[in-house]
């Protein structure tokens, strides 16, 4: 049988989507190869968050076309910008269950485009797990937001739900299968159910039922939604079977370039629910990003960011410089010199750093259980563990993938903790 490649850029749900091609694939009897060289045909599961990323990945395409590569492109760049890969074979985001079809035309010559929005099945179809304990579950497609800086609504469009115990039961299934952490995934998971009656309340309140020895890692959520939530989730994140870790994009420090963002809320919401979380689940991590340099961002409001930042002082800040996306309503406006945007992210870059390092030097001494769920960087001869607060351990000698033991922090630096066996 044919050989094939997957390259995936961009996000969890890309990688989730990958899995769920792989697993497809392979139950089709494709065989799933490690390099380019190896294989007949190249899956590119693309991402177009961010220009650079888009220029990555045509770069790529490029290079696959020079190498004579048959070539599918899934993920947002079909979705999003198909006039930028015209030629090729694509596959959407709802498409995934018909990738046989599209890989089996692709392999005789034929291009396909196969696109359109349409309901289909997500959940509890065949996988192929990127790391074998941890499970991504996508619970929603698209989102209820319209925020004048993203592409991705473009990409992802509407909210699309997902049957709640679809959801439970891909879980449960995971769980049995040995999975230590289950990672649920969307563009905001807080919009859950918000289109088919449900709520994310409910949703963590059944998954949090499943008996087993695991974590939930609850994906990205805005703040009018934590907001919405606060007292159920603070309740639902009292249990062990939830990560305290929270990743709640707040992107500006200022109300005003919220609001011309399109946000639903306040700078001073943000800090009074990190506030509030972090005085009811204590050592919680939350993590949060910035954009810099947005379109009209004065000096003054620049420095409500960074007022911002030194008030919630997060864990995790993700910034990003601004840059135009196509086919959205902060392109059309006039955008700052590069230079002030770059020496911005510079700024608030090393305000993080020390922040974070910080907040890291609290858990000197800490002793506790990880799980090792990765292998630290190539040549250090580490692994890496995640703690009840799924902070990043980091651990020097032999282990494996699932290991579960106890350690005791000995050394902190902004990104992480080292420790040593208790
Ligand atoms: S909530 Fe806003 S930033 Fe997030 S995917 Fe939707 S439109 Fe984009």
């Amino acid at each position: 049988m044919d050989r094939i490649f997957i390259k995936t850029y961009g996000c969890t749900l890309n990688a989730s989507d990958s899995e769920v091609i792989a697993g497809i694939l392979k139950e089709a009897g494709f065989e799933l190869v490690g390099t380019e060289e190896e294989a007949e045909l190249v899956i590119v599961n693309t991402c177009i968050v961010k220009g650079p990323t888009e220029s990555k990945v045509l770069d790529y395409l490029a290079q696959l076309k020079k190498a004579g590569k048959k070539t599918i492109v899934a993920g947002c760049m079909p979705q999003a910008l198909p006039e930028k890969i015209l030629g090729y074979s694509m596959i959407g985001t709802e498409q995934l269950t018909r990738i046989v079809e599209v890989v089996e035309e692709t392999l005789n010559n034929n291009t396909v485009v196969l696109i359109a929005r349409e309901k289909n099945p997500r959940l509890n179809l065949p996988k192929i797990r990127r790391n074998r304990i941890i499970e991504i579950i996508p619970i929603c497609s698209g989102c209820l937001g319209n925020c004048s800086y993203c592409i991705v609504k473009r990409a992802r469009g509407e909210l699309i739900s997902y049957d709640k115990n679809a959801i439970v039961e891909q879980a449960q299934k995971a769980v049995m299968q040995g999975a230590k952490e289950i990672w649920l995934t969307a563009q905001d998971t807080g919009c859950y159910g918000k289109d088919i009656g449900e709520s994310l309340s409910s949703l963590l309140k059944a998954l949090i039922a499943i008996p087993g020895n695991y974590k939930i890692r609850l994906g990205m959520i805005n703040p009018d939604f934590v907001k919405e939530y606060l007292e159920d989730l603070i309740k639902i994140f009292s249990s062990d079977r939830m990560f305290k870790f929270m990743h709640m994009p707040v992107q500006s420090g200022s109300d005003e370039i919220l609001a011309s963002m399109n946000r639903r809320y306040s700078a001073s919401d943000f800090v009074s629910t990190v506030k509030r979380l972090k005085s009811e689940i204590p050592s919680i991590t939350i993590s949060t990003d910035i954009i810099c340099g947005y379109p009209g961002e004065t000096d003054q409001q620049f420095l409500e960011t960074v007022n911002l930042l030194q008030e919630s002082r997060p864990s995790i800040v993700n910034i990003s410089r601004f840059w135009k996306r196509p086919y959205t309503k902060a392109a059309r406006l006039k955008q700052l010199p590069v230079e002030q945007v770059k020496s911005r992210s510079r700024r608030l870059s090393s305000l993080f750093e020390w922040i974070a390092f910080e907040n890291s030097k609290s858990w000197i001494g800490w002793e506790g259980k990880v799980v090792i769920d990765e292998v630290g960087k190539p040549g250090t001869g580490t692994w890496i563990g995640r703690n009840f607060a799924y902070k990043q351990v980091v651990l020097q000698g032999d282990y494996r993938i699932g290991q579960e033991l106890m350690v005791k922090v000995t050394k902190a630096t902004a990104h992480d903790l080292r420790a040593i066996p208790a």
